[in-house]
């Protein structure tokens, strides 16, 4: 098989960078007797930092880029000079994407906006210099502090799409062709255990430059649901839908009763998905005519706002898009970011994150060279380790 394009699972190995250390010096200069002690701060190691963009539909180019290190703090000098700060490490991701603690599992954030920042691994704060510690007694102190460490961690980053519209009807419906009709980009999903049921997710451009995510969900109804087939890789895309689109054939016997159908089997399939906003499409309007849509209208289920559209012939298509765009910006139907409740932050399970690593190929291969400490103006005095939590000797 092809190799999909839609990754929505990557594990990186990050880290911060280091403080840089305090600079421990003594101002000897000619004429003047006592110089005194002049060591400057160290720097601030860099962070690594989650960033959203909504130019990034899947986490494809996050694929190969297996280490990501952040920049070391430099190191304080002599004139009170201080050592530059690390540069932070940025990694772009989708709004939808979720970190997770690639050894335990652990939920760490949550990505769901463009411009969100999450400081994933702090830098280490860089050390004073020892002019931060002249005393009445101790004029020369010969010490200073250390920059702080770095921190490390081996992380997953998960996309969940928020897929905001979910499509629900029986094979044949025409859910495919919609999407192809209606959505830009089209990245597929491959890689699913049940790949004759392949899902797909389309990007739907709405007007001002304004876009939604369609997804076909046809496990729903298509049988996957019992048992083997669907799994939570699968459900963790829909799990945000927020809005259902139904839909059935216009030549269908009786669409009334065809809507009905699919709610019951929704119903069996997960009672938590009649929460969710509904719109009633109905298909292929092509194959009928003015006259038999004038007739049908009154038999249409009452309580879902309803459409007649045709894919092919391109009819009411704009329409449809105008009533889901309407739909999805109700109050009752906005997605909840935030709730705590939301499967999204759960942490893994051991069996789960192994099931998922293993997946992935994961061959825990991350070592990698420590670059050697270039402390080069490391004093000749003494040096010792001072207590990080006096929080009152830091900038
Ligand atoms: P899905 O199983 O719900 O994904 O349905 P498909 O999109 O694969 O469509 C099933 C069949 O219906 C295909 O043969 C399509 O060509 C046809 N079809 C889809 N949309 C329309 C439409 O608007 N008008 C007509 N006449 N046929 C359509
Ligand atoms: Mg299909």
């Amino acid at each position: 098989m092809a190799e999909s394009n839609f990754v929505d699972y990557v594990k990186i190995y990050c880290r911060s960078g280091k403080g840089g250390r305090g600079s421990v010096h003594l101002r000897r200069e000619k004429y003047i007797p006592n110089g005194g002690p002049d060591g400057g701060d160290g720097g601030r190691g860099g962070h690594v930092i989650l960033r959203g963009n909504r130019n990034y539909w899947t986490l494809l180019h996050l694929k190969y880029e297996r280490h990501v290190f952040a920049e070391h703090g430099g190191n304080g000098s002599k004139n009170k000079s201080f050592g530059r700060d690390g540069a932070d490490k940025i990694i772009e991701v989708p709004c939808g994407t979720v970190a997770y603690n690639a050894e335990t599992g652990e939920y760490v954030c949550d990505i769901t906006e463009h411009g969100q920042e999450v400081i994933l691994l702090k830098g280490g704060r860089g050390g004073l210099g020892n002019w931060h510690f002249r005393t009445a007694t101790r004029q020369a102190p010969r010490f200073a502090q250390p920059g702080e460490p770095m921190q490390e961690m081996a992380v997953i980053l998960e996309l969940k799409l928020l897929a905001d519209v979910g499509l629900v009807g029986f094979p044949n419906a025409g859910k495919s062709t919609l999407l192809s009709s209606v959505s830009a980009a089209r990245p597929k999903i491959a890689n699913y255990p049940f790949t004759t049921l392949e899902p797909n997710l389309g990007i739907v451009s709405y007007r001002d430059g304004k876009s939604f995510v369609m997804a076909d969900i046809p496990g729903i109804i298509e049988g996957a649901s019992q048992g083997k087939g669907l799994g939570l890789r699968f459900l963790r895309h829909i799990e945000r839908n927020s809005l259902l689109l139904f839909m059935v054939p216009g030549d269908a016997t009786d669409i009334r009763k065809e809507y009905e159908i699919l709610l019951n089997e929704l119903k069996t399939f997960n009672p938590e998905m009649l929460d969710k906003g509904r719109v009633l499409a109905i298909t292929k309007s092509d194959l009928l005519d003015d006259e038999l849509i004038r007739l049908l209208e009154p038999t249409l289920p009452e309580n879902v706002p309803h459409v007649f559209i045709s894919s092919v012939a391109n009819k009411g298509l704009q329409e449809l898009k105008d009533l889901l765009w309407t739909e999805l910006n109700k109050e009752s139907n906005l997605l909840e970011t935030s709730g705590k409740e939301s499967i999204v932050h759960r942490p893994k399970s051991r069996e789960l994150l192994q099931e998922e690593l293993d997946e992935l190929g994961d061959d825990d291969d991350f070592s990698y060279e420590y670059e050697e400490d270039t402390d080069e103006e490391l004093e000749d005095y003494e040096y010792e380790d001072l207590d990080w939590d006096d929080e009152d000797k830091q900038r």
